[in-house]
């Protein structure tokens, strides 16, 4: 079945009480039991829920997974994954540009509990490598990363994990199952802010884990799932489910918004440097090609004159919204150093796009009046 087809029909049936088209939300927390005392297949919320279920299944299959795991946000999903997967005295290589709430989590909280975390420059695969110790575990890697769009060779990282007897993971949030399938380059689970892309609308907060097998990874993710109960309520996951049957033509959309307006920032005089990988120039131009079946909606770039120059580009704008966070129909704009901190490794003058739906001309435009 083709993407477009799954996306809409995967995890949905039609109600067999009411004959209900679009599912009913559950929000029974509790499931009668049989005459003999046993259940099938819900129990208790926290365990599972048909609207969970739905979205589970739907997502496992577009990630060509066995299981999915939904979560209430994203970073409670990546707290499972590092919890699960690591233990104290264990290492973790993790990118040196990714997510920064990832740092925080293996730094300051993990680190409390005895994890050891290095940082490297993925797009080196020599520097993965020299990385490793004999107490790896896990290879995290985020491409495109957050915020720099640097790209990862999946497969061969994967690879160099494996070699060292370690786990591989790759938080799929900027590529979305559309663009790239990690487990299909070598990873042993993938990982969504389904926050972003995938619900796509700004509206609701959630993470998902894929697993490639229903093996000891998988046991201990359900394990920790419904222990530690960081579950989203029915209606986060009802509402993230709908979303995904747009999801493969939101992202042809995306893809063609966010070419044209790193395009237009390639060609303007105050633009110092374009992080895309869609143009041809870009140092991971081949990589994307390879890895990947269109080059996303995420666009950064840097303004001459840095920290203040890109400050005042943001107060400009009238299209885009200033605000964090992706993924959504709306464009937004953001300084990330502002948001990071003043350690973040950030470049100063860096402004991330996540290029929206709006008409591409509209998006030039308005860039242009606010670039001067
Ligand atoms: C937003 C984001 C996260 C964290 O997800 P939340 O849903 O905000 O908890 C992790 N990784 C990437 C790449 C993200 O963009």
């Amino acid at each position: 079945m083709h993407t477009e087809t799954f996306a809409i029909h995967a995890g949905r049936r039609i109600d067999p009480t009411t004959k209900a088209v679009a599912a009913p939300i559950v929000l029974s927390t509790t499931f009668q039991h049989a005459p003999d005392s046993s259940y099938d297949p819900y129990l208790y919320s926290r365990y599972d829920n048909p609207n969970r279920a739905a979205l589970e299944e739907c997502v496992a299959g577009l990630e060509v997974g066995k299981q999915g795991l939904a979560f209430a946000s994203g970073m409670a999903a990546a707290t499972a994954l590092v919890h699960t997967m690591l233990k104290a005295g264990d290492h973790i290589i993790m990118p040196s540009d990714c997510y920064f709430t990832m740092r925080r989590l293996v730094r300051e909280l993990y680190g409390e509990w005895g994890l050891e975390a290095s940082f490297v420059d993925m797009s080196d695969l020599a520097a993965v490598e020299a990385a490793i110790k004999p107490n790896t575990r896990l290879v995290w890697t985020e491409t495109p990363s957050n915020p720099g769009l640097f790209l990862t060779d999946i497969a061969a990282v994967a690879e160099i994990a494996h070699k060292a007897g370690a786990l591989c993971v790759c938080d799929n949030t900027w590529a979305t199952p559309l663009l790239q399938k990690p487990l299909e380059l070598g990873c042993d689970a993938v990982f969504h802010s389904s926050t972003k892309y995938l619900a796509g609308h700004s509206d609701v907060l959630g993470g998902i884990v894929v697993t490639r097998d229903e093996g000891a990874v998988y046991e201990r993710l359900r394990l920790y799932q419904k222990v530690t109960g960081g579950v989203p309520s029915p209606f986060d996951c009802w509402l993230t489910l709908r979303s995904i049957s747009t999801l493969p033509q939101r992202m042809k959309a995306h893809c063609e918004n966010a070419m044209k307006v790193a395009q237009f920032l390639a060609s303007h005089p105050n633009v110092e440097k374009v992080h895309f990988p869609g143009l041809p120039e870009n140092r991971f131009h081949a990589l994307a090609k390879r890895q990947m079946k269109d080059f996303g909606g995420m666009v950064s770039f840097e303004v001459k004159g840095g920290w203040d120059a890109a400050i005042a580009v943001c107060g400009k704008v009238k299209i885009f919204t200033c605000a964090t966070s992706l993924g959504a129909v709306e464009s937004l704009m953001e300084h990330r150093a502002s948001v990071e901190g003043v350690d973040s490794p950030t470049p100063h003058g860096l402004i991330r796009l996540s290029v929206g739906l709006e008409h591409y001309d509209d998006l030039i435009v308005d860039l242009s009046q606010a670039l001067g």
